[in-house]
């Protein structure tokens, strides 16, 4: 069983896909959870009802997590309103697919800020309140395209690995102060950012799964949830990887 009563955490990017399900299971088992979103705020509405109506805790705040000063903002609204910060899930993330020879600088900046700046500016902030409590969770979601690089998103699978160096960096500053900081890699999950994806390349990479499916937010959620409990303190530094079997 996990349980996080009486932790508070913050999902970056929560108002959809995985994001989503991690506020809803860390939720599920306890923790007040602050909903962040960067542009749909009926949608994350929609996440926070859900935990309320279950008798949970939530809030939803809005900050694009490439904007320092928007991240210190929001976590100081975190601690004020939810009374701490506990546990902190860097998912936030963007694609854009373009073959290197196109690929515009912007667009590579702008990649790699939402899932690297991102995950650094709000890890950062919530150093601070985690080391108040002598406890925290960091988990931050990278890819399997980090591991394996990815065809057309070089910018993504630069920014995916980097998190890797992020997590176990971390994973060493922070282990003195109780904090461990994990990454989950996701294979192919069913959301708006693998929607569009077209019927030959979905074959293809159903070829090379395994478990011969693509998989739910739902199958992600459940290790986030227990690499945010206590249950995972002896577990910091790690990437862990749920994608049916696709890397191995
Ligand atoms: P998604 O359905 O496209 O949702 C993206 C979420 O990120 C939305 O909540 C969006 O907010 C938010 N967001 C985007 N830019 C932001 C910004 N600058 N500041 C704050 N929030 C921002 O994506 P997903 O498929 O659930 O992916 C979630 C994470 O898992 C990403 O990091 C992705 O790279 C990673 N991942 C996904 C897969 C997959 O197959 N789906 C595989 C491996 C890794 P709005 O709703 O307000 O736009």
């Amino acid at each position: 069983m996990i349980d996080l009563t009486g932790r508070t955490a913050l999902v970056t990017g929560a108002s959809r896909g995985i994001g989503r399900a991690i506020a809803l299971a860390l939720a599920e088992a306890g923790a007040a959870v602050a909903v962040n979103y960067r542009e749909r705020s009926d949608a994350a509405e929609q996440v926070v009802a859900a935990v309320t109506g279950a008798g949970g805790r939530a809030i939803a705040v809005r900050a694009d997590v490439t904007d320092p000063d928007a991240v210190a903002a929001m976590v100081k609204r975190v601690v004020e309103e939810l009374g701490g910060l506990d546990i902190l899930v860097n998912n936030a993330g963007i694609i854009d697919d373009a073959y290197l020879m196109m690929m515009k600088p912007e667009r590579w900046r702008e990649v790699i800020a939402v899932s690297l700046d991102g995950a650094f500016n709000c890890t950062r902030a919530a150093i601070r309140p985690m080391m108040r409590g002598k406890w925290g969770r960091i988990v931050n979601i990278s890819s399997d395209a980090g591991l394996m690089g990815d065809l057309m998103r070089a910018h993504y699978a630069a920014a995916k690995a980097g998190l890797l160096g992020l997590t176990k960096t971390t994973a060493r500053e922070l282990a003195a102060q109780g904090i461990t900081c994990n990454a989950v890699a996701p294979g192919i999950i069913e959301t708006d950012m693998t929607a569009e994806m077209d019927d030959t390349r979905a074959e293809a990479m159903l070829a090379l799964i395994p478990l011969r499916r693509f998989g739910s937010p739902d199958e992600v959620a459940p290790l986030v949830a227990w690499l945010c409990s206590d249950a995972a303190a002896y577990v910091t530094g790690q990437t862990i990887c749920v994608d049916g079997g696709l890397r191995m």
